[in-house]
């Protein structure tokens, strides 16, 4: 069975619909400022900061930290997982 999940939190759904639905906790405008977003890529095993490169078994715990190499400057903004 397939979840679809948030890129900014891991959050998952059983639908795109019902995953956009909900106000998301680390959306990049501020703490529930916008819904979550999905993750267009393939489930894995681990996922990569596309920015760092840092890795994490999950989004959730991957989007948990601040990224030092975010594009909007050094921890302006959380990892986020590479399609
Ligand atoms: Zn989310
Ligand atoms: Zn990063």
């Amino acid at each position: 069975m397939s979840q679809f999940q948030c890129k900014y939190c891991g959050n998952s759904a059983s639908s795109i619909s019902s995953l956009t639905a909900g106000n998301c906790s680390r959306h990049p405008l501020g703490s529930n400022s916008g819904k979550h977003s999905l993750y267009e890529g393939s489930e894995k095993t681990k996922y990569s900061c596309k920015y760092c490169g840092g890795t994490a078994s999950n989004i959730s715990s991957l989007t948990g930290s601040s990224c030092s190499r975010h594009p909007n400057s050094a921890n302006k903004g959380r990892h986020e997982p590479a399609l």
